[in-house]
This record gives structure tokens, C-alpha cells and sequence, in this order.
């Protein structure tokens, strides 16, 4: 029987290829001023930004840009606000990977108050309640992987000692629209395609087993999954013009975002907190290089404290999907699920914590930061040593 389950806000979508060529034409919709949040580089050099700038010019929208080139903080998104609140910003939009996307989505959600984001991100300071409106935001991702276009919530990072990696969340920083053009991923290098990648598997995958998962999201967790198995290793290994399998990445991500922005996520993300808070580790290798082994100690600890749990049917039924073997059963699909991912961590040369300086001697503290939010809706409630089993397996 199903049970009851309720969807919250999902943006208005314009998928395919060469839709960002009705980028200008949207913002129009919502007034004469722009604020444009990219990235550094890659972005700005390619043909759909000069074609951009011509068609806001013929347009007659004016607008004001900002760059983004390192994971958002607290610091970058308040002094943004400060610097364009008051010169009558109609509609945000931002353009660029999960970075430009979750800062542009927190300086929409400020712009109309003024206040600091730090009033309100969630397991620091006062968190206060954010109560909206925000400026009108559009989102276009040019990386697959955090499916930040179709989020509730802005990741912002303070790095090192004392440091955090939390989230400003509310359903009015869900972006108006999300344009998903498969283009745009044309110059992403394989390391970003592997990283993303494996982070919009993650997303599907916790998003699927999480203890808020209902059949709406199931499927579209399942959807996205197929996606992942069709288009990951082909679109790493053939390159950028593999049109097909870039397409089912962009695909997938966007779908991770929606399923996560409704359940929540699971253990991976639960570390990806601290480590990303310490480390300066890409959040997407963070995901990558923990998956196999997380998935691995969640259905051990599964199959010994809760073996009728509906999260190992899921998981097997997961394995039957990304190994391509539909007749595995439960048990074998489950080994076949680790196995997998396992294999593709490696073919993604996925590195170790260890590349980016993770010791054993960081442990306590990363596991003493790992039970916020994502953790919460992981699928079984792990042991502390657990926990430190998934580190060591992978530094
Ligand atoms: P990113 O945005 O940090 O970008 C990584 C690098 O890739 C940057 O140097 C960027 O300039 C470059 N890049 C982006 N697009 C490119 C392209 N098309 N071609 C070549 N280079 C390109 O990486 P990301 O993984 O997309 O985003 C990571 C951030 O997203 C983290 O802060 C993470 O916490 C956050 N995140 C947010 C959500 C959410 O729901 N809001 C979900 C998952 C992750």
C-alpha cells in the first residue's frame, strides 16, 4: 500500500539541447535587470555566452555579472548582497557548476532583505527562519552532477580549523526555472565528468534508500540510475562529442536534484560535511571515493540489525539495474550493487582521502561532524566504528 507522501516545490524545466538559447527571452519575463553569476572561465569562453550577451542586448535587458570560482562561502554570498541590493535587480541567474549555482540561489534568496546568510544556514549560528520572498532565480548547471538547478538549498563552506560546509535552506530558494542544456557540458574534462558524475549516482542512490524516499520518488531515483549506467563510463571514455551519453548525465543530475530535495540523503553526504569543511577535496570525489564502501557497510549493517528492511530490496533491485543483470537474486544483487561501484570508482580513477591529506588522526573529528542533516535519512543508524571503516577503507 502506498503510503502518504508529499511533493514540495519543483522548478519550471526547459531540458535538452541548445535550450539555453531561450535563456534571454525567460529572463525578460521577469523585468529589465539581470544579476548573471558565472564561473571563472570556461563558461565565458564558449559560443552560448557571446550569443547570451547579443541576445540581452537585443532584448534591451541590462544586467550586472559576478564571478564564482571556488565553492561558495558565507563571506562571498553577504558581500554580493551588499554590493547589489538597491540597484534594482529584477532576476538572478546563474550559470556554471553547483558553485556558481548555490551561491547565485543564496543571493537570490537575500537580495530582497539584506541580512547575512549566516543568520539563517542551518546547524551554525542563530538560524534564524527564512521566510522569502527571494528574487526571482534562474539555473542553468554546466556541470551533471549536484543537480543544484532543481534544489531548495545553497551549500556554503568555511574551510579549515573551526571550519563548516552547511546548507541555507527554504522552499522559495527553489529556482523558478531550470534550463538543462546537454551543450554546456561539452567542455568538461574527464575529472569533472568522473566526480559529478559519481555525486549524481550518490544522490540517486541515497535519495532512493533514504528512510523519506515514497514511490514518487523511487521513481525518478530508478530513472536516473538507468541514465548513470547509460551515459557515465561511455561519456568518460569516449570524451566531450559523445552527445548520448552527456545528455543522460545532465539527465540524471537534475533528476538527483529533485529526488534529493524531497528525501534527503544518506552517509556519504553526512561525511561529505566535515571532510569538504576541513579538506579541499572537490565535493563530488568526496562522493565518488566513499559510495562503495558506504553502500557496503549500510547493507552489512542492514542484513545484522534490520534484515526485512525495504532499503535491501532496494538495494539489490539497484544492483540488478547498474550491473544490467535483471535475474540476480536479492542477496547476489546486492554484492553485484558493491561490486560495481566499486569497479567504476576505479575506472573513474577516482583518488583516495589520502591524495588531499585525510589521516587517520582526522577521523574524530570527521566523525564527530558526520550527523547533520544528510545523515539523518541514511537508511540505518551507524555505529561510530562503521563510520571509521568507510574513512580507512579509502584513505
Ligand atoms: P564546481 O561548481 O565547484 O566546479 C568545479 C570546477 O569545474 C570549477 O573550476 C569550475 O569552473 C569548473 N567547471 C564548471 N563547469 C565547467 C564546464 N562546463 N567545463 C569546464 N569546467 C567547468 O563543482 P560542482 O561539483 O558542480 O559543484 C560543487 C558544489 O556544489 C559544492 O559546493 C557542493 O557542496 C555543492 N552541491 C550543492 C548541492 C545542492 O543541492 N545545492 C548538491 C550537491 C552539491
Amino acid at each position: 500500500m502506498i503510503q502518504p507522501f508529499a511533493v514540495s516545490g519543483v522548478p519550471n524545466i526547459l531540458f535538452g539541447e541548445d535550450r539555453f538559447a531561450e535563456l534571454a527571452a525567460l529572463a525578460g519575463r521577469f523585468g529589465r535587470r539581470l544579476l548573471i553569476v558565472t564561473g571563472g572561465k570556461s563558461f565565458r569562453e564558449s559560443p552560448q555566452w557571446v550569443q547570451l550577451l547579443a541576445d540581452l542586448r537585443a532584448a534591451g535587458l541590462h544586467f550586472a555579472e559576478m564571478k564564482v570560482d571556488t565553492e561558495p562561502s558565507p563571506q562571498l554570498v553577504d558581500a554580493a548582497v551588499a554590493a547589489q541590493r538597491g540597484t534594482g535587480i529584477d532576476v538572478v541567474v546563474g550559470i556554471g557548476g553547483g558553485s556558481v549555482l548555490d551561491a547565485a540561489k543564496a543571493i537570490a534568496g537575500l537580495l530582497p532583505h539584506g541580512n547575512s546568510v549566516m543568520d539563517h544556514l542551518e546547524g551554525v549560528g542563530p538560524e534564524l527562519p527564512y521566510r522569502g520572498p527571494s528574487t526571482p532565480y534562474l539555473a542553468v548547471p554546466t556541470t551533471a552532477g549536484t543537480g543544484s538547478e532543481a534544489t531548495k538549498n545553497a551549500v556554503l563552506s568555511v574551510r579549515g580549523p573551526g571550519g563548516f560546509k552547511k546548507s541555507f535552506r527554504h522552499d522559495c530558494l527553489v529556482p523558478r526555472y531550470a534550463i538543462v542544456d546537454p551543450v554546456l557540458l561539452k567542455s568538461c574534462p574527464p575529472e569533472l565528468i568522473a566526480a559529478n558524475g559519481m555525486d549524481a549516482l550518490t544522490q540517486l542512490l541515497e535519495s532512493y534508500v533514504s528512510t523519506r524516499a515514497s514511490p514518487f520518488t523511487d521513481a525518478l531515483a530508478l530513472s536516473g540510475l538507468m541514465a548513470v549506467r547509460e551515459g557515465l563510463l561511455p561519456w568518460y571514455e569516449q570524451g566531450p562529442d559523445a552527445g548520448a551519453p552527456r545528455t543522460a548525465l545532465a539527465y540524471a543530475a537534475l533528476l538527483s536534484g529533485i529526488t534529493l530535495a524531497q528525501t534527503g540523503l544518506g552517509s556519504v553526504h553526512g561525511l561529505a560535511s566535515p571532510i569538504g569543511a576541513c579538506f579541499p577535496i572537490p565535493h563530488g570525489v568526496v562522493c565518488g571515493t566513499l559510495v562503495a564502501m558506504a553502500t557496503a557497510v549500510n547493507i552489512t549493517a542492514l542484513e545484522r540489525r534490520a534484515p526485512s528492511h525495504p532499503a535491501l530490496a532496494k538495494y539489490a533491485c539497484a544492483g540488478r539495474l547498474l550491473s544490467g543483470n535483471g535475474t540476480l537474486p536479492d542477496a547476489d544483487a546486492r554484492g553485484r550493487l558493491i561490486d560495481t561501484l566499486a569497479d567504476w570508482t576505479q575506472r573513474l580513477a577516482l583518488p583516495q582521502l589520502s591524495a588531499y591529506g585525510v589521516t587517520a588522526e582526522d577521523f574524530e573529528v570527521i566523525v564527530a561532524g558526520c550527523r547533520g542533516s544528510s545523515m539523518k535519512t541514511n537508511p540505518v543508524v551507524l555505529e561510530d566504528s562503521e563510520i571509521r571503516g568507510i574513512l580507512q577503507a579509502r584513505t
